[in-house]
């Protein structure tokens, strides 16, 4: 690192548990961020701020006028253009030391797979089941870490899915490929804005600690988040042992 990068860096530095060694592992990462919205908005700020190597963005939308009421990566003067550029300008006018790769498209399975393969950490911070179990499927396949986020109305789940750690979960152990379960979206049943954000925060913390090596994460539980009280809880999520997607591993 040279001097700026000390100065840009030096309250992660001051940091006992980053540090130096902390803070070159996170400028040497690569992540790979499903989702340029509500969650992907906040979390890209927050790891382009953190000064992570690569940022990888995948988003096939264009910004909207409804987009800007919680995702800060986008403004008034940017709606009609690709998300995925949106967000460079805004990320490299934060930090242009990093490497911010656009992927305008809507990623299905064989997209994600070599993206997935090519990321170190993978937030999801998309809005659809069909992508989180794709994803899922990518990240157990190729041991990556999974940092996953939803948020409508006033609750959010955040947890992180790390096969990588003996007996751990993965997404389709909590939410089961083959449930019924249905989308439900933000542009049907709102969402509250700053809940985004705390929850797409909460990913880059996760994503920025697991870059680090610093403390635990959320692996193997579950936070379930009410905005409107203000509350949250943590359950323990278990391994299903039957689960077709990480059980035969
Ligand atoms: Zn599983």
């Amino acid at each position: 690192m040279d001097d700026r990068q000390l100065q840009r860096y030096s309250r992660h530095i001051l940091l006992e548990e980053i540090g130096i060694e902390g803070q070159q592992r996170i400028s040497a990462s690569r992540m790979l961020v499903i989702g340029a919205g509500g969650l992907g908005s906040p979390a890209a700020l927050y790891l382009a701020s953190a000064g992570v190597g690569r940022l990888t963005l995948v988003d096939s939308d264009r910004v909207d006028l409804t987009n800007l009421q919680r995702q800060v990566l986008h403004s008034t003067d940017r709606i009609g253009q690709l998300k995925t550029a949106s967000a460079r300008v805004a990320l490299h006018a934060l930090n242009p030391d990093v490497q911010v790769i656009e992927v305008p498209r809507r990623a299905g399975p064989d997209e994600l797979d070599p993206l997935v393969a090519e990321g170190e950490i993978v937030l999801d911070c998309s809005d659809n089941f069909a992508t989180r179990h794709a994803l899922n499927r990518a990240c157990v396949r190729h041991r990556r870490p999974l940092v996953s986020g939803a948020a409508v109305r006033f609750d959010a789940q955040l947890a992180t899915f790390d096969r990588r750690v003996d007996g751990a979960p993965c997404y389709a152990c909590l939410f089961p490929e083959s449930s019924d379960a249905q989308d439900e979206r933000c542009s049907t049943f709102g969402v509250f804005a700053p809940l985004t954000g705390i929850v797409g925060c909460m990913q880059a913390a996760e994503a920025l600690k697991l870059a680090a090596a610093a403390g635990v994460t959320l692996s193997g539980q579950l936070m379930i988040i009410d905005a409107l009280a203000m509350q949250w809880r943590t359950l323990k999520i278990d391994r299903d042992p039957a689960c077709p997607v990480c059980g035969a591993g």
